[in-house]
């Protein structure tokens, strides 16, 4: 089977789908890897290093499979041949997905997106491992636009308290930004709708927020909250936030906009010099004054909703994303060969252009 890695062509995406080190795993398991000249040079990879790692510079678009970071522009989908699959991720919940077009052109494509959240499928969670790279980098965002310390200072020029960080939406980002605001010797507070949250939570040493609401839906995700449930969580908020210097935001619900938490009265409420980091600006943000991609400041407060943080980041982010794509490739290889098993629960639900019914014949029957 052969295996493509594009260059990306995104503006500011500095990822890449594989990198060197996890080649020599794949030409074991019978993997031919053709890498686009330059794909890796974002995440700082020289071609040699692939090369040297087992692989070939070359077309990545002929290959069998291609593996890519950000959903298809109109022209690769062009450059996509009939039957060839392709894994990344693709936006499924997004109104503009280019799915009905990959199906048109006979491209069998795989959402990292829509990998089920399975202890078993943890390996290949791509929008946790990512999630982990915004989460840590929202606080370091933080900090360099606060005029104050995340640690407690005590020396001859005198004692500086704390600063106080709040993280609304505690899932994978919201989680690995409480652990580095604690690490970076902030106090830290962390609020979710799903009371679960509360244990993780307090298990990287933060205090529990909670507000008695109860949104859990299904697959581990959030609910939307009703508008009574919104309007009332808006008002506790206004209040609690009040005393915190830094508050990052990464609340979001599958295919819905991000649920407004922080209202344009809430950051009057603050102390200005405080910060917000906003990680829900790609679907509209968390926090009513947020301007998605920008740096603003609203009544004092400065309010950052940086997009694609994890692509600033592109060596460790790209490391990690490597990982999550060739266990998913691993998983629809038998004998170096393409024949994935449909009746697995992540290569089903992870198909989004369809799963070929048992009349229709597998690759692996293709092939033969
Ligand atoms: P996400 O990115 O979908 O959402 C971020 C957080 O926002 C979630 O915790 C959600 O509950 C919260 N949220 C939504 N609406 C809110 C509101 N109105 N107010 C406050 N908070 C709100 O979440 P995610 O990071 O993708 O994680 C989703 C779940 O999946 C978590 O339970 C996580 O632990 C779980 N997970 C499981 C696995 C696995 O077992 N394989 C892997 C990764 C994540």
């Amino acid at each position: 089977t052969r295996v493509g890695v594009v260059r990306e062509t995104n503006a500011g995406e500095r990822r890449v789908a594989l990198v060197p080190k996890i080649i020599p795993s794949l030409v074991k398991s019978g993997v031919h890897v053709v890498v686009e000249a330059g794909a890796g040079l974002g995440a700082l990879i020289p071609d040699e290093a692939y090369i040297d790692a087992g692989a070939e510079i070359g077309d990545p678009w002929k290959a069998d499979v291609v593996v890519k970071v950000a959903p298809p522009t109109d022209a690769e989908i062009a450059k996509l041949g009939s039957g060839t699959t392709l894994i990344g991720f693709l936006a499924p919940r997004n109104a503009d997905n280019k799915i009905g077009a990959l199906r048109e052109a006979g491209v069998r494509a795989f959402a990292v997106e829509a990998i089920p959240r399975i202890s078993r499928a943890q390996v290949m969670d791509a929008l946790s491992s990512q999630a982990n790279v915004a989460g840590y980098k929202a606080v370091l965002l933080a900090a360099e636009q606060s005029t104050r310390f995340f640690p407690m200072l005590t020396t001859a020029a005198g004692t500086v308290k704390p600063a106080t960080v709040l993280v609304l939406g505690v899932g994978v980002a919201g989680l690995q930004a409480l652990a580095t605001a604690k690490r970076l010797g902030g106090r830290t507070t962390g609020y979710d709708v799903r009371p679960e949250v509360a244990d993780q939570v307090r298990s990287v040493g933060a205090q529990w927020l909670d507000l008695g609401i109860d949104a859990a839906g299904e697959g581990g995700y959030a609910r939307e909250l009703t508008d009574d449930e919104k309007a009332a969580q808006q008002q506790a908020l206004e209040d609690a936030i009040k005393g915190f210097d830094v508050v990052i935001t990464t609340a979001l619900v599958p295919g819905r906009p991000a649920p407004r938490l922080v209202t344009a009265a809430a950051v009057e409420g603050m102390k200005p010099g405080s910060v917000i980091v906003d990680l829900a600006g790609e679907t509209g943000g968390n926090c009513e004054l947020t301007e998605p991609g920008e740096i603003v400041v609203k009544h004092g407060v400065t309010i950052a909703s940086p997009l694609n943080l994890p692509a600033t980041m592109p060596e460790h982010a790209s490391e990690l994303y490597a990982k999550n794509i060739a266990a998913l490739l691993e998983l629809m290889l038998v004998d170096g060969t393409l024949a994935p098993d449909f009746g697995d629960q992540v290569l089903a639900d992870s198909c989004v252009t369809g799963v070929p019914t048992s009349a229709e014949p597998t690759d692996a029957a293709a092939a033969e």
